[in-house]
């Protein structure tokens, strides 16, 4: 049965035209995000512009949002890359999407086309990877949709998503299609973290069934490790956290046991994982690492 991606919406009357809606700036790196007007251009070819309905912060837009300007950092710039949204319109020669339907933007291009997109092996778009990465406008032409609502200023992208607007325009690469029936809080997890993590355990490791796997850090993307290698298999799933509470969580995703790297007295975390194996098991062991900074 074909999956419900339509909201049950009128069309809208602001497709070819400029939207002005909210979104937070960050004028200079570090500096308290401001939500001012700006105005949304529409989107050109290959491109959607999105209603975002939900978004989230991901620690990669508080990496950005500290760094000087450089050859990946640009201000005045809107950050944020985990959303879900709505598609408002669609730009020419956009093809499979129309408008009402619901979109997961992922900063990750996949065109679809090219080698390593055809690859089961490498997420990397041959075509488009790099550039959707480092590049301050959209995919294709690097220029940008957003403009100072009061200045007319140029607001540069961020990842291809820039959701800490109302509107936002994303090539049509970045686009994932879900469910309207999955809740919007949840599924925009689904664009950025939890891929990662289930992505970690299930893609680039490849973890086994019975195997066991340890995870350093359980914050979103370490449960979300410990959620992909249960789904594989793993019989033993040792989370690594200083933070205690985390286990209980870590439980409702397949953590069987817990290391708290400041109870252990002079031992190593790899000793401790160690002693806790069965040796005639003979199975692989999966080390992932999902700390920013380990102290
Ligand atoms: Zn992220
Ligand atoms: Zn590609």
């Amino acid at each position: 049965m074909e999956k419900n991606t339509q909201e049950a919406t009128p069309p809208t009357t602001t497709a070819g035209k400029i939207i002005r809606c909210k979104a937070a700036i960050c004028r200079n790196p570090g500096e308290a995000l401001v939500v001012e007007e700006i105005e949304v251009e529409p989107p050109k070819a290959w491109e959607v512009r999105l209603k975002i309905l939900c978004t989230s912060l991901c620690h990669s837009d508080v990496t950005f949002w500290k760094m000087k300007p450089g050859a990946v950092s640009a201000f005045p710039r809107i950050l944020g890359h985990e959303a879900v949204g709505v598609v408002e319109s669609v730009g020419e020669k956009v093809e499979g999407w129309r408008e009402g339907e619901r979109a997961l933007p992922v900063f990750a291009p996949d065109c679809e086309d090219c080698r390593d997109c055809r690859s089961a092996k490498s997420n990397m778009c041959a075509s488009f990877g790099r550039r959707g990465m480092v590049g301050f406008g959209m995919l294709r032409d690097g220029t940008s949709r957003f403009r100072d609502g009061s200045t007319g200023e140029v607001l540069h992208h961020f990842l291809g998503v820039s959701s800490f607007s109302e509107y936002t325009v994303v090539d049509v690469v970045n686009l994932v299609k879900i469910g309207v029936d999955i809740p919007v809080d949840k599924a925009c997890l689904l664009s950025c973290g939890v891929s990662t993590g289930v992505g970690a355990a299930w893609k680039a490791a490849e973890v086994e069934e019975g195997s066991t796997v340890a995870i350093f850090g359980l914050g979103a993307v370490g449960l979300a490790v410990a959620e992909g290698a249960r789904m594989r298999g793993a019989s033993k799933i040792i989370g690594v956290d200083l933070n205690a509470d985390k286990f209980e969580l870590g439980k409702q995703f397949g953590l069987t046991d817990f290391i708290n790297p400041t109870t252990i007295g002079d031992k190593r975390v790899s000793e401790v994982i160690g002693s806790s194996i069965s040796t005639e098991m003979g199975l692989p062991i999966f080390t992932l690492h999902t700390m920013h900074e380990i102290h």
